[in-house]
């Protein structure tokens, strides 16, 4: 099936219960790793690019490797998503390479570091609403800032600086008409997101169960969601690797998250973690091997595996066959009655 728009992934898992893990792909074989676990699962699909990545794949073989997965899999629904797009000219150029949803990340300047203003935030992501919707594409805004800093995006920090504020998240959807909404809650990109086990002082899951009583129908996005598993930083550091000790987001508390209006769960540390780990182990133990597919080999299992534990992890496990799939041509009806209050 061609890649569906992710808004109606997002509404049958708010209608049934469920996250989806939005998963990050710079090559073949994490889009493999991520068809084969949502085959063995029946797992309805979200793969994102951040710019890095699609800087680092071209957008040619980005697109080319997307279309592959969709015709090697037409039962799973497949979206497409632009992760962290800094600036409207991202979004668009995204929308004309196919994908099928698109993050407007106006929460910080072009820069993709500098905490922007509401009004900047707002300003942008209508831009991106109006040119997305017209052509039934998925739009996913920001409001509050991460902590952290991935693929060069983000504003650094501990992820408590700017926490958002459910009274302006509830005016941002009104101003801007997103599909789904990121929100801060003291998660940060990247391996080393908290120095212990974290405690409600420093993961608002509150915040979320607030804004999910203001926005019942708006899906909300828990990015830097990783769990950063003591299992696959243990095995890095076996195998020569210096990785220090942090810790994720429990997948407890992302499972409470989905019970609060949580649709969409950026996952991406922890099938970077996967991966290194299995080519450490191989470079180690095996070290006459030269041909890369006996690393990326495992490597490529090794992702597929957290995809795996992910997907029935989040409730997505199951759904694939139940959703009715969607073009982003039919989606353009859907979103007229809405453009048309202008
Ligand atoms: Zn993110």
């Amino acid at each position: 099936m061609p890649l569906v728009p992710m808004r109606v992934m997002l509404d049958h898992a708010a209608e049934n219960g469920y996250g989806i893990a939005a998963l990050n792909v710079n090559n073949m074989e994490q889009i493999q790793a991520i068809m084969e676990a949502a085959k063995e699962t029946d797992s309805p699909v979200i793969v994102q690019a951040s710019r890095g990545a699609r800087k680092y794949t071209n957008d040619a073989y980005l697109r080319h490797l997307m279309l592959a997965a969709a015709e090697l899999n037409p039962n799973l629904p497949i979206a497409m998503h632009q992760d962290h797009g800094n600036s409207p000219a991202t979004c668009i150029s995204a929308i004309e390479q196919g994908f099928t949803s698109v993050m407007m990340d106006g929460s910080l300047t072009e820069d993709g570091k500098t905490p922007s203003s509401y009004q900047y935030n707002v300003k942008v992501t209508r831009e991106v609403v109006d040119y997305a919707h017209a052509r039934g594409v998925t739009v996913e805004g920001e409001i509050g800032t991460l902590g952290g800093i991935e693929d060069g995006h983000g504003a650094g920090g501990t992820g408590l600086e700017h926490v958002t504020d459910p009274v302006q998240a509830e005016k941002f959807v009104a101003d801007t008409g997103v599909d789904a909404l990121a929100v801060a809650i003291g998660t940060s990109h990247g391996a080393y997101k908290f120095a212990q086990k974290p405690t409600g002082e420093v993961l608002k899951m509150t915040v979320i169960e607030e804004i999910h009583r203001r926005l019942p129908n708006c899906h909300l996005v828990m990015h830097g969601s990783s769990s950063v598993p003591r299992e696959l930083v243990d095995l890095i550091n076996k195998y020569g690797g210096k990785m220090k000790e942090s810790y994720g987001v429990p997948i407890e508390e992302i499972q409470r998250g989905i019970k609060h209006g949580v649709c969409k769960v950026n996952v991406d540390t922890d099938n970077r973690l996967a991966i290194t780990g299995a080519i450490r182990k191989v470079f180690a133990e095996l070290p006459d091997k030269f041909d890369p597919r006996d690393y990326m080999g495992p490597a490529r299992e090794a992702m597929k595996k957290v995809c795996v534990e992910r997907m029935v992890a989040f409730g997505q496990a199951g759904n694939a066959g139940k959703i009715k799939p969607r073009t982003c041509r039919q989606m353009v009806g859907f979103y007229k009655p809405k453009g048309a209050r202008k």
